[in-house]
Order: structure tokens, then C-alpha cells, then sequence
């Protein structure tokens, strides 16, 4: 696979009310192969909306999918709240050497700002891989919240699912750790974290996937989690990658949600896009105009 960077230059914060959201992009680039991703789409109709999406999304040969790696924070009214914590840092029980498990996120925190004590608050949209990877840092032997002043939210559904049978080693590296120091606050789909942030229900990629609704002073952003992998998915909200535990429901959710925040003020900021907007009916589809 070709390689994924860490871009120098961070994206803008976005002021959102009285709250500051702060992309914080692990990597950007040429992520999953798109055939293997969109098993549901004949090659020409991936190729043709492939070409749509433009040459940002897509590696010259169509053969990969562009993508971010990132999480976000929620800065403002006296919190520090982070949404996702990207691949990660290394986890020796995982195979060695693997791309992306060394990954400069935690700098990136630190030039934003943000200190790993300073931080209260971490949602984990979901339990893949690439959402919790900082979760834990390794110290000598021993893997550890990184965040040690933080109270992590995950939905009881994904929890349950995620444990229900020998939890799958990024489970087990990146979440079992801070089950064990009482940080893990298992929580219900629709949870309020405060006044103006909120879990928003989005079953489908996974059973206990959330976004995060930042509602502030009349300004709206939905941190959009998995809800999108790629902006064909706007093109075509009927469309769920293979990496969708249940893919039927994951289209009932997204066009529920596509549908609710159409032609809104609300700035969609989906995980893996570099590159957010608001969103726009556009045909039988949508678009992302400019933020
Ligand atoms: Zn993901």
C-alpha cells in the first residue's frame, strides 16, 4: 500500500458558538483499496463515481481510496473533550511492523494546545481500530490510559458487542487498559456529555456507532464519525463499505441523517475526510459544499 503522511500544516480550528473544534489529522492518504471497499458497486459504476469525487479522494489510478486518519477536540466553556484517537501508537501484541501504529498524533495534540492531562472527556465513536488507537500508550511493559484525567465514553451496545466473545486485540490494547483503571464509562446511544455536546444514535457500521452533535450559540457541527467513508457515499447514501457490520442498517442511518442535516447550517466534519462541509441536497444525492 502506498504510503500515508502526516500533513504539515494542521487544518484551521472551526469556531463553533462559545466550543473550538480542532481537527487533529493523524494521516492523509491513499488508505483502503476501493474495489475491496465498495464490493456492492460494479467496477464501472466505482470508477465513474470515483471520477466525480475528484482527484482529492482518489490515487490517480483509482485503485485507493484517499482518506484521513483524524480525531477532533472540543475546546471551550471550561472543557477538553476528544473525539477519537486515530490509529495509534505502538502495541506489541500486534503484528510488527504495521503502518500507522507509530503515528506523530500525540504532537500534533501537543502543537494544538492540548496536553494529555488537560483532556477530561474521550468519545470513541465506535471500536475500530482507527478510533481508539490512542486510547493507551505504552510505558515500559505495561499499556496505560494516555489520558489519565479523562472519563471514556462508549456506548454500552458497542462495548457489548466489542466483549462479547475474546475481544479482537486492538479491544483488548486499547480498551481493555482503561477498563481496568474504572476510566471506561459505558453510556447510552443518546447520552448528553454537556449542555451543547451530545451523542447522536448511528447504528449500522458498527451496533453502538455515535456521531457528536456540537450545538453552540446558534452554530451547529456534527462530528460524523463512520456515517461516510468517502464522499461517493454522498453521491450514493445507499452504498455501505465492507467494513459495515450490518450494512442495510448502516444506509437507513445514513440516509436518516443525511436527510436530517441537508441544506442546515450544520457543518458535517465526517472522520475520514480530510476536509468537511455543509452539506447540500444535490440531485438524488448530496454534496459538500465549502465550509
Ligand atoms: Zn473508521
Amino acid at each position: 500500500m502506498p504510503g500515508l503522511t502526516t500533513p504539515t500544516t494542521p487544518p484551521a480550528p472551526i469556531q463553533v458558538g462559545q466550543r473550538r473544534i480542532v481537527p487533529i489529522i493523524e494521516a492523509v492518504g491513499p488508505a483502503l483499496p476501493a474495489r475491496a471497499t465498495y464490493p456492492h458497486l460494479a467496477p464501472d459504476q466505482l470508477t465513474a463515481l470515483l471520477s466525480v469525487a475528484g482527484p482529492t479522494n482518489t490515487d490517480p489510478s483509482g485503485t485507493y481510496l484517499h482518506m484521513a486518519s483524524q480525531g477532533f477536540a472540543i475546546l471551550g466553556a471550561g472543557r477538553v473533550i476528544l473525539v477519537d484517537t486515530g490509529l495509534g501508537g505502538p502495541k506489541p501484541a500486534r503484528p510488527h511492523p504495521r503502518r500507522g501504529l507509530d503515528s506523530r498524533w500525540m504532537s500534533t495534540l501537543e502543537l494544538a494546545g492540548i496536553g494529555p492531562a488537560d483532556v477530561d472527556t474521550v468519545i470513541n465513536t465506535h471500536l475500530h481500530h482507527d478510533h481508539i488507537g490512542w486510547n493507551t500508550t505504552l510505558t515500559g511493559t505495561y499499556l496505560r490510559p494516555t489520558f489519565p484525567n479523562a472519563q471514556y465514553l462508549v456506548t454500552r451496545p458497542e462495548l457489548e458487542h466489542a466483549t462479547a466473545t475474546t475481544p479482537p486485540v486492538h479491544v483488548a490494547d486499547s480498551v481493555l487498559p482503561v477498563q481496568a483503571t474504572g476510566q471506561l464509562w459505558p453510556c447510552a446511544l443518546d447520552h448528553h456529555v454537556d449542555e451543547e455536546v451530545r451523542l447522536v444514535p448511528a447504528p449500522g457500521h458498527t451496533p453502538g456507532h455515535v456521531l457528536v452533535e456540537v450545538a453552540s450559540q446558534g452554530r451547529r457541527a456534527l462530528l460524523a464519525g463512520d456515517l461516510i467513508h468517502h464522499p461517493l457515499q454522498l453521491r450514493r447514501p445507499d452504498i455501505s463499505t465492507a467494513l459495515c457490520i450490518d450494512p442495510i442498517q448502516a444506509t437507513a442511518t445514513r440516509r436518516a441523517v443525511l436527510d436530517r442535516y441537508a441544506d442546515t447550517d450544520t457543518l458535517l466534519l465526517p472522520s475520514h475526510l480530510p476536509i468537511g462541509g455543509y452539506l447540500r441536497r444535490d440531485g438524488d444525492g448530496y454534496r459538500l459544499a465549502p465550509p
